[in-house]
């Protein structure tokens, strides 16, 4: 079952890093119900060879590449061995990421260095090698960076994954505008607090604080893993093909009630006086 026709990203073929577990894995099974094939890499291929016999199974192809996309070489090899087997990249979803929960005072400097290189630099190493593919082949195509609401809320527990995400968004903005020329549009889609496995383990740690995100959320629930693929999809079809360099938030309005109303009201009273 999907909410698009069929055929909506029909002959497309996908890279999806982080492809093996919760939204990555949404992803490449709600891109191959819409008839994209898929590239899952990340590095327990075991975990991708699972996604991978599902995407079969609904019928397209899909591939398991073990990549880890801290590693530039591993990288390149990766996305040589999709053109080896699909002649063409038409879309990147830079999914792959690491994150967990602590105070940024004792946040230690291989911490920091573990989330950056993954997020950040893993984005970087798959944009450049992907970009260069797609501009070699004249093909053009859409790179989807995972991203969150936390570059603009901030996340107390998560500077290092923040700033990353931050840095991506950057890093799309940039892209964006340079290969605009080349046919390649680039976009973040930023989920909101969205129930997967990996989150549950890393980050849902203390049920009180939970209950109280929980409560804060318009929308009144997590976002299921589905419903980010839904707006990569969107992003990634011919409905977006005015989209590039912006970021499209599925938060359930999370981002619109970070800062209290209240503080906001007061910061807008006191403005107001000032022009007066
Ligand atoms: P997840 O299930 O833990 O997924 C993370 C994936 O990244 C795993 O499949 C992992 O696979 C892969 N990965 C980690 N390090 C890697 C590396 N060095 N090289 C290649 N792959 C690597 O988490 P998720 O909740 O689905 O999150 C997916 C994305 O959504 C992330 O970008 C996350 O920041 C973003 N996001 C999630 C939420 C949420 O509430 N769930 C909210 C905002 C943003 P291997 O272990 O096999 O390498």
């Amino acid at each position: 079952m999907t909410v698009f026709k069929p055929d909506t990203l029909a002959g497309k073929v996908a890279i999806v890093t982080g492809g093996g577990t919760g939204i990555g894995r949404a992803i490449a099974l709600e891109f191959a119900k819409v008839g994209a094939d898929v590239v899952l890499a990340s590095r327990k291929v075991e975990t991708l060879e699972k996604v991978a016999g599902e995407v079969r199974s609904l019928g397209r192809k899909g591939i398991a590449v073990q990549c880890d996309v801290r590693e530039r070489a591993q990288v390149d090899a990766m996305v040589a061995k999709a053109m080896a087997e699909f002649g063409k990249v038409d879309i990147l979803v830079n999914n792959a990421a690491g994150n967990f929960n602590v105070p940024a005072e004792d946040l230690s400097p291989n911490g920091w260095t573990s989330v950056i290189r993954i997020v950040l630099d893993g984005t970087w190493h798959c944009s450049q090698a992907v970009g260069k593919a797609m501009i070699a082949a004249k093909t053009g195509g859409v790179i989807i960076n995972i991203t969150s609401n936390t570059p603009i809320t901030g996340s107390p527990g998560n500077v290092h994954s923040a700033s990353g995400k931050g840095g991506v968004e950057a890093m799309a903005h940039t892209l964006a505008l340079e290969w605009a020329r080349h046919g390649i549009r680039v976009m973040c889609v930023a989920p909101g607090q969205t129930e997967t496995e990996g989150v549950r383990k890393q980050l849902w740690t203390n049920p009180e604080a939970d209950k109280k995100y929980l409560r804060a959320i318009p929308l009144g629930r997590y976002a299921q893993p589905e419903e980010i693929a839904y707006a990569c999809i969107f992003t990634a079809s011919a409905a977006g093909a005015y989209l590039t360099g912006s970021t499209m938030y599925v938060d359930g309005g999370a981002t619109l009630v970070s800062v209290p109303a209240s503080v906001r009201v007061s910061e807008v009273g006191e403005q107001g006086k000032a022009k007066a």
